[in-house]
């Protein structure tokens, strides 16, 4: 009996142990848990609260769950993870351990990290290093407005893509496997540029000079070269987008070379398609110097590599290049009409088939910058009387003025700046109508200076360089043209007194050295006050000069969109 009743109790207990462990296990709340891969981490996410705090639990391999960390809210990242191995989770609600989520188990695999790809005429090859623990990789290829493609499965590191088209960028993705599992994914954009076409290849005075047609979406390009006949190409330099040549300094005189361009943005490359361009160097003789004694000038410069002779060019004022002389020395000598003579002189190597670039240009300069200098302009002609007799004195005395003409009387008194071109005098641009530059459209303001050009050009046989705004009103106009505007510093109010008495006296009061004086060659009082203003500036020791030649001497850097008023050094 007492062995039966014992044997009673336990059976109760036990009945008694297993209704408490079903009310228990009734109260138990199962929380979701999923793990996540990502490149340098597993992301924990379960359906949890903001308020409350968890403990979270891991085990590497077949190790021991350990609680790693508590944190509040409803997720976790664990970045303490290795590549290869696999880890479980699961987490705790604190204060209540029975509230908790099932085992989570995850092979980490990173993503593989990507090495440079390749691009080459037939694909693009793509490179990456092994991810420990991943037996095999699977890549995929993506093009703007195309869905994603499978491309192969592979266990190389590497993976040859020879469907990939010229001209188009792709994306690469590439992520490690071990039988369903797939690692963390790794990203390359890529692709096979078009060639940007070449355009020349032309000797410059320092090498050569190489240009091609702009490509797309090209963010810089590369430049390679070889010797003519040799198989190596070798990188000759790296321009960015905004430039569509490449000078080639480093270029051997008197040495062939051939030359192809790359185009490159981000990874994506073009490809040398075998088209390339080949010229001999030859440089432009360098130390080019001018010598003056007298009448005699004497050239001289340094021996060019590559040169069988030398020809040596001569330019008279605004005229046209002519030959001077072909020799095989170092040096050249030319006898002038008279010591103020304007020439200007530039020589070039030469050899077999092959013209070289032209050196710098030299020039007997009239001004002597030492001395002291005036420049008188004159605006709003040519008048068929007064401007011829404004030339006449300069003509008379040696001297030389600038004149601002209006365009719109170019054509019928274009004798006048015919003659102005002859004389050495300086044509400029005063606009075709004298309207008021800063007034009207923008259209109109390059009209103006346009056609007026065009007409300075055609009689006087100069490229017009300074403009004059009617009344120095440049507003806009200055942001419009690329062109230097000549103000004054001195005044004479010609046009208002008309009287040459009066321009004389304010000339000789204020005039200095560098002065730019205002005259118009619309009026007689004003031709009469040169007759009298200009051998009295000469006798005081001034130069008559232009205001390009004056700004010259005196060292003054003329730049476009820029206000000049004077020549003071
Ligand atoms: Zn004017």
């Amino acid at each position: 009996m007492k062995g039966r009743l014992k044997l009673m109790s336990v059976f109760l207990l036990i009945c008694l142990g297993v209704v408490m462990l079903s009310g228990v296990s009734g109260a138990q709340e199962k929380t979701e848990l999923q793990l996540k891969i990502k490149a340098d981490s597993i992301v924990l996410q379960w359906n949890g609260s903001k308020k409350e705090s968890y403990h979270i639990y891991k085990r590497t391999g077949k190790g021991k769950f350990a609680v790693i960390d508590t944190v509040k809210g409803k997720k976790y990242t664990d970045t303490d993870v290795k590549s290869g191995e696999t880890y479980s989770y699961c987490i705790k609600l604190k204060g209540n351990k029975k509230i908790k989520s099932e085992h989570k188990e995850a092979l980490y695999l990173a993503s593989p990290v990507m090495k440079k790809p390749a691009v080459s005429g037939s694909g693009i090859t793509l490179k990456w290093k092994g991810v420990p623990g991943a037996e095999d990789y699977v890549i995929y290829r993506r093009e703007s407005g195309v869905k994603a493609k499978r491309l192969g499965r592979t266990d190389n590191t590497t993976f040859f893509d020879n469907t990939a088209q010229t001209g188009k960028n792709y994306t690469y993705t590439v992520k490690g496997a071990k039988g369903k599992t797939v690692g963390a994914v790794s990203k390359v954009t890529v692709g096979r540029l078009s060639s940007p076409a070449l355009h020349s290849l032309k000797r410059s005075a320092d090498g050569l000079l190489l240009s091609w047609d702009r490509v797309e979406t090209a963010e810089e390009y590369l430049i390679y070269r070889k010797k003519y006949g040799s198989a190596k190409w070798k990188k000759a330099g790296t321009v960015d987008a905004s430039q569509l040549s490449f000078e080639d300094k480093k270029a051997a005189s008197g040495v062939k070379y051939s030359y192809f361009v790359k185009a490159v943005s981000g990874n994506s490359i073009s490809v040398y398609e075998g088209k390339n361009l080949s010229a001999v160097c030859l440089k432009a003789p360098a130390d080019f110097s001018l010598k003056k004694d007298g009448k005699k000038i004497t050239l001289s410069w340094k021996k060019t590599e590559g040169a069988e002779k030398y020809q040596v060019y001569k330019k008279t004022g605004n005229g046209k290049w002519k030959k001077l002389r072909e020799t095989k020395k170092l040096t050249c000598t030319d006898t002038l009409k008279n010591t103020k003579a304007r020439v200007t002189y530039k020589v070039r190597a030469v050899a077999v088939k092959t013209k070289g670039a032209f050196s710098l240009e030299l020039k007997n300069s009239r001004v002597d910058p030492s001395k002291p200098m005036v420049a008188l302009t004159y605006d709003d002609g040519p008048h068929p009387v007064n401007t011829h007799r404004i030339l006449d004195t300069l003509e008379k005395h040696g001297a030389r003025a600038t004149f601002f003409v209006v365009g719109s009387r170019i054509s019928e008194y274009s004798d006048c700046v015919e003659r102005q071109g002859k004389l050495g005098c300086e044509v400029a641009n005063h606009s075709f109508s004298h309207d008021t530059l800063s007034v009207i459209s923008e259209k109109k303001v390059i009209e103006e200076i346009e056609k007026t050009d065009a007409l300075i050009k055609k009689y006087s046989g100069q490229t017009p360089v300074l403009c004059r705004a009617p009344g120095g009103s440049v507003g806009k106009a200055a942001k419009l043209l690329d062109r230097p505007f000549i103000h004054w510093s001195v005044d004479t109010l010609d046009w208002q007194s008309r009287s040459s008495s009066k321009v004389v006296s304010h000339i000789k009061k204020t005039v200095r050295d560098g002065s730019i004086i205002l005259m118009h060659d619309l009026y007689g009082s004003t031709a009469e006050a040169s007759e009298i203003i200009i051998p009295w500036l000469i006798s005081q020791g001034y130069q008559l000069v232009t205001v390009s030649e004056m700004l010259e001497a005196k060292g003054i850097n003329v730049e476009g969109g820029k206000i000049y008023y004077n020549g003071y050094a």
